[in-house]
């Protein structure tokens, strides 16, 4: 850890941050829903494509936007999506009064983003803050905490001679569409900085295998123009292929949305002969209408209220 106040701890199922002696919420690793209860290769509790995903491995690309009649469906090449924890991306919908620059303006260390969360009602995961940091922030102690915990969720899935098999690979972006730190006034790429952090602790390299064409002009209405759209912007390194052969690809980014683009680049990784994919995130976004229940769980397990 940069900072030696600071350490993650699992405790059950739950992650904590262990700040100054005390003990603060991180999140629940979603292995710990539903006891019980397989949990999808998706990473999504109660996934209602269970059965497709997890046993015919297809993904499901519809766009109401398309002529398509037919569902369109793209294999899953990953082994599965390996999570650290939920991220409550419409947080600010139930968190009223909280406005996103406040947040953002408490990413400059630990201590203040604690106390911004624990002043704010209803209380959210310290994650899902950190993770709103991470867009803007490339301050060592975020991608030290995202790094800790995501090697945590790691070593619970994946077994540790696959482990030393591997390399970390990210998201790329192109030199137009980096982040740009707002306290430094630097330019990041968020996805590297959470790969380099997690490749640390697990002893392995990052490799730069994928690269993006060309800057993001607009975000996507919806997964099948996610999925379209990486189709054009992503392609894999020439010298990638020679490099992955017969190895396993830890394929790192700060947030699971629809998974679109790391189900493409998987099969970019896959068709390259990589032996095997995990796709390996900070923070799974749940749903709308599955906020509550996911709140509810995490705020019974781990007491993310405090
Ligand atoms: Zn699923």
């Amino acid at each position: 850890m940069v900072l030696d106040n600071v350490s993650v701890r699992l405790k059950g199922y739950c992650l904590q941050v262990e700040y100054e002696g005390t003990p603060y919420p991180l999140s629940l690793i979603p292995s710990g829903f539903f006891p019980g209860e397989q949990l999808c290769v998706c990473s999504y509790p109660k996934c209602k494509y269970f059965k497709m995903h997890s046993e015919e491995r297809r993904e499901v690309i519809i766009s109401p936007h398309s002529a398509r009649i037919e569902p369109w469906r793209v294999p899953i090449d990953y082994e599965r999506v390996v999570v650290a924890g939920i991220f409550y991306q419409k947080w600010y919908r139930y968190s009223r009064g909280l406005k996103t620059e406040q947040l953002y303006n408490s990413c400059t260390d630990l201590n203040s983003l604690i106390g911004l969360i624990r002043r704010h009602r209803p209380p959210i995961n310290l994650l899902t803050a950190i993770i709103y940091c991470n867009k803007v922030s490339s301050n060592e102690w975020i991608y030290d905490i995202l790094g800790e915990a995501l090697s945590i969720a790691l070593s619970l899935v994946v077994d540790s001679d696959t482990l030393s098999r591997s390399m970390v690979t990210y998201t790329p972006r192109h030199k137009e569409d980096m982040k740009e730190d707002r306290f430094k006034r630097i330019q990041f790429n968020q996805a590297e900085l959470l790969a380099i952090s997690l490749a640390r602790r697990l002893g392995l390299k990052v490799v730069d295998l994928v690269e993006k064409m060309e800057p993001s002009r607009r975000s996507p209405k919806d997964r099948a123009e996610r999925y379209l759209r990486a189709l054009n912007l992503y392609k894999l390194r020439p010298e990638a292929p020679n490099l992955i052969r017969g190895l396993n690809v830890i394929f790192v980014d700060d947030v699971r949305t629809t998974g679109a683009t790391s189900t493409y680049i998987s099969t970019l990784l896959r068709d390259a002969e990589a032996q095997r994919v995990y796709v390996a995130v900070a923070g799974r976004s749940v749903l709308d209408e599955d906020y509550n229940r996911f709140y509810e769980i995490e705020r019974e397990s781990c007491s993310v209220v405090s």
